[in-house]
């Protein structure tokens, strides 16, 4: 059986953007037809500035919501990085593997340290070596399929090479994974500033609608994102970058296609009002279910420490299998 592999980062509160961009995908199909892990990657959540006691919380609420948005553990293993060692026990082997030029090519690398640097912080070593640790998440479970959003395919084809690369040096130990993406709403973007990504570490913007934004919210949002000079709504990611992320939303929440959708609409206003609808529907029940689970911590423990059990017995046999292929 294919066995995918994916993550999110607790480094903020969930938004749109991973979910159109990922959760939704996890639950409506990878986990009916793959062996899935989906993991909160918070040793992810260390690369930067952070608040210990909040990443703690992150973390929790992220798995409410991954559970809120239909994973079934019945179906998938829902765990936290952290609660398995194999991740950083690996990742220092894959550091041994992977040259630094390598790293500091990362567009990741290049657009979040040069971000530090203009708020006038240092950049953690870790932030360096993040894609190192990513490939390890991947590579200890021998997922063969990783399904996530257009910013994340480089650091998927590095996995990939640092597969090819051990398995060449040390003998074949590794599967070697693709990255998938979906079709539409791979890439949503800010809705205050359309040619970034709506990113949920970025600073708390009203260009980022968050999963647990009360609907009056989630439609103030949209109505007052930023839309194009001209009048025709039309689908061009170039020209329009406001109007195509509001037509690849509406798009991913009516599963319609976004340059189709563009020829139904005369004005802005009315695809804005038809997006901010469609984006409260698709968030109603998962917002009711995230209440459900909150008042139900027991269930959620649970769900994580059988996940973590399951993740260590997966992970376990191919990373004893790296050491010794490495010599040790
Ligand atoms: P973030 O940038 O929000 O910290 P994560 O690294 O936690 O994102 O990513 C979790 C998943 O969500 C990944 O598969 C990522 O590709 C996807 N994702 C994140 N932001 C977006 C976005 N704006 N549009 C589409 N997918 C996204």
């Amino acid at each position: 059986m294919t066995r995918i592999f994916s993550g999110v980062k607790p480094t903020g509160h969930l938004t749109l953007g991973n979910y159109l961009g990922a959760v939704r995908q996890w639950a409506k199909v990878d986990q009916h037809r793959a062996d899935a892990l989906f993991c909160i990657v918070d040793l992810h959540a260390l690369t930067v500035e952070h608040d210990p006691g909040r990443v703690c919380r992150l973390s929790r609420q992220a798995t409410t919501l991954l559970l809120a948005a239909g994973l079934e553990p019945a179906q998938c293993t829902v765990f936290v990085q952290s609660h398995v060692d194999e991740h950083a026990r690996l990742s220092y082997l894959l550091e041994c593997v992977a040259t630094d030029g390598e790293m500091r090519r990362m567009i990741q690398y290049k657009e979040k340290s040069a971000r530090e640097r203009a708020h006038g912080g240092s950049v953690r070593l870790s932030l360096l070596t993040y894609p190192v640790l990513m490939a390890a998440d991947i590579l200890a479970y021998g997922a063969d399929e990783v399904p996530v959003g257009d910013d994340q395919r480089q650091h998927v084809e590095l996995t990939r090479d640092l597969a090819v690369r051990f398995n060449q040096r040390y003998g074949h130990t590794f599967v070697t994974p693709r990255a998938t993406h979906p079709v539409v709403a791979a890439r949503v973007m800010d809705l205050q500033e359309p040619t970034s990504k709506m990113g949920k570490s970025h600073d708390a913007g009203a260009g980022i609608v968050y999963l647990l934004d009360e609907p009056d919210v989630v439609r103030k949002k949209i109505m007052r994102a930023v839309t194009d000079s001209g009048q025709e709504v039309e689908y061009d990611r170039e020209a329009k970058p406001g109007i195509s992320n509001l037509l690849e939303i509406l798009a991913a929440c009516t599963d319609g296609e976004p340059e189709k959708l563009g020829g139904a609409y005369t004005s802005y206003g009315a695809l804005k009002k038809d997006t901010a609808d469609a984006v409260v529907e698709v968030l109603r029940p998962l917002q009711e279910r995230h209440r459900e689970l909150v008042a139900d911590p027991a269930y959620v423990d649970g769900v994580l420490k059988e996940g973590a059990e399951r993740a260590r017995g997966m992970a376990r046999p191919t990373v004893d299998a790296a050491y010794r292929a490495i010599g040790l």
